[in-house]
Formats: structure tokens, sequence, C-alpha cells
């Protein structure tokens, strides 16, 4: 293959501290790889996320200076994987070959897209960026993050251990992907059930170049129970399987509650029986939540609003 035309997509919400320098360095690994080669055009897409601060105007300020730079803006805050979405989509239309996609914070090693590009040379589809390890992550992100790997495994959701969205995706995927039609997006996920042919690319995170994560816990909570519920409803089955032992552990107990009374025998412990109504509350309430959590994700997939508002762009 010759003359790749590459898009890198970046999802900005205010990241004004940080877009200089990640500019400075995508710039740069475009220029190296233009000149050696390897692509005839390159392109960073920046996605401003709704943003609140001033990266708007740096994005439209380094469009001026840059001739890579390119950037959309949309209407307000949808989050993450929408506003990537938002920057795939324009992709997959558009003429370029490939897109990588990259947080704008510099915590993935930039270099690693050369490595992407040479495997998409050889005619690879989807490239996973893959964290070696975890060292500048808090024990805490570290481990919770592990379980939710485990989790999604085992609740049948395949995805790449250690990838997050650092990836490149052919044309041809791009366009498979922006084919599905669902609003409650789990890209990782997705884009393991495209099928097409993946390699992987490993390298070691960094800590954020500035600026604060804009994954603060709660919200890292509901994008890992968003992913699970997104790709699997083996949750509801454990709630059917977890009801039944409930009835047959009860059954047992009122045998025994019925022996002791015709023995004669005073039933002791309220104890027991407060505790078991509060522990069967709780079953009751979590499984409800369950099914409302499907339901929620039905009401939102039924209504069918519109992923996201464009209302700017900038040299594309
Ligand atoms: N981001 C976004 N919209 C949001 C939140 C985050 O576009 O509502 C972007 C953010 O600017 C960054 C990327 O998503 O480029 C990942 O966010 P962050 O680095 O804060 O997450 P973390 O690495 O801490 O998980
Ligand atoms: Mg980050």
């Amino acid at each position: 293959m010759n003359g790749v035309r590459l898009v890198i997509v970046v999802p900005c919400y205010n990241e004004e501290e940080v877009l200089k320098e990640t500019t400075r360095q995508l710039s740069n690994v475009l220029a190296r790889m233009e000149k050696e080669e390897k692509i005839a055009e390159g392109k960073i897409l920046y996605v401003d996320d709704g943003s609140k601060d001033l990266t708007w105007s740096l994005i439209e300020q380094l469009s001026e200076s840059d001739r890579y730079v390119g950037g959309l803006k949309l209407a307000h805050n949808v989050g993450h994987q929408q506003a990537l979405w938002a920057g795939l989509e324009l992709v997959a239309g558009s003429d370029y070959d490939a897109a990588v996609s990259i947080d704008a914070d510099l915590q993935d090693d930039v270099n690693a897209i050369i490595e992407m590009v040479d495997y998409f040379l050889q005619g690879v589809d989807v490239v996973f960026g893959v964290r070696r390890e975890r060292k500048t992550d808090t024990f805490f992100k570290k481990h919770t993050a592990q379980l939710f790997y485990k989790l999604m495994s085992t609740m049948g959701g395949e995805i790449v251990y250690n990838h997050a969205d650092f990836r490149l995706m052919s044309k041809r995927s791009l366009k498979a992907l922006v084919a599905f039609p669902e609003r409650n997006l789990f890209l990782r996920g997705m884009v393991c059930l495209l099928g097409y042919t993946t390699a992987s690319v490993y390298y070691d995170r960094k800590e954020r170049f500035a600026g604060e994560s804009k994954y603060p816990f709660t919200k890292m909570l509901n994008f890992a129970l968003d992913g699970i519920t997104s790709f699997s409803v083996k949750p509801l089955r454990l709630i059917t399987t977890s009801g039944l032992i409930f009835m047959m552990v009860s059954f047992f107990a009122i045998i025994y509650a019925l022996v002791e009374f015709i023995s004669g025998d005073v039933i002791r412990g309220w104890t027991s029986l407060l505790i078991s109504v509060w522990f069967i509350g709780g079953a009751i309430l979590t499984a409800v939540g369950i099914i409302g959590e499907y339901i929620g994700k039905i009401y939102k997939e039924v209504k069918r609003r519109p992923r996201y508002l464009i209302e700017k762009e900038v040299n594309l």
C-alpha cells in the first residue's frame, strides 16, 4: 500500500492545559511518518466535547499555526465515547484511509502510533494499544481496573486486556463500526465484535501531562457498569438463579420452623428474623435495580436521539 492518509482523532474536554504540547508531539510523529513515506498525508482531528474553558479557541489558533490541525466543536458535552464516535464517523465518511484514536492528555505513547501504522501497512485492520504496565496508576485504580476486566470477561463481554481507546482502525473497520445503531457506546467492546484482523502494540502508560482526569471514581464506576450491561445479559440470569437459591433455603427454614412449632418449642430470635428481612429486602432492591439498568438502556435506545450535535468546524 502506498500513500496512506491518516487521521488522529482526539476527543477533548477542558484540555486547554495540554493541547499545545499534544499538538507538538502529534505533529512531530506525523511529520516523521511523512518523511519516512509511511503516510502520504496526516491530520489531527480535535473533537471539542463542549468544553467550558478555552479549548476551542486554542484549537482554532493551533489550526492556523499548524497545518495538521483541524477541529470539530460539539454543541454540548456528550462524553468521551460519543465525542470519539463523532470523530470516527467523520473519518468513516471521508477519503482518509485510517484513524488513530488517542486521549488528549498524552498518557498514551504517541510513538506507538508509528508501530500501529506499520501493522496497518501490513494489512491489519484494527491495532490495539495495550498498556504494558500500570506503574503510574494508583494502587486503587490498578486493582479496580483488573477487577473490571475479570468481571467483563466472566460476563461474556470480550475486550482486550489493558486496552482503552488508543487504537488504529482501517477505513473498512470504521465503516463497519459506525453502522452499529446502538446509542449506549462501549467502543472497546464493540471493536472486538467486528472480527477483522487485529494486532497489538505495547507501550508504557504515562502520567497525565497536565490538568485533571475527567474520569473521577464515580464516572469510572458508571462506565464499568455500563460496559457490562451493554454487553451481557448475564446479570439478569444471575438474579433468577440467586432467587431460586433464596427460595430453596427459605423452604428448609420453613420446615425447620414448623417442626419447632409442632414440638412446642418457642421460636427464639428476633434477630434472625430481622436480619433475613433486611437481607431479602436488599436482595430484591438489587435485583430490581439490575432490571432497571436494562430498562434504562432500552429507554435510551428507543428514543434514538442524535448522538451529538456539531456546532462548528475548523480546517476540515
Ligand atoms: N473526555 C471527553 N469528554 C468527557 C470526558 C473526557 O472528550 O466528557 C476526553 C478527555 O479530554 C481525554 C479523554 O476523554 O482526552 C480521556 O479522559 P481522561 O484522560 O480525563 O480520563 P483518564 O485517562 O483519567 O481515564
Ligand atoms: Mg487520561
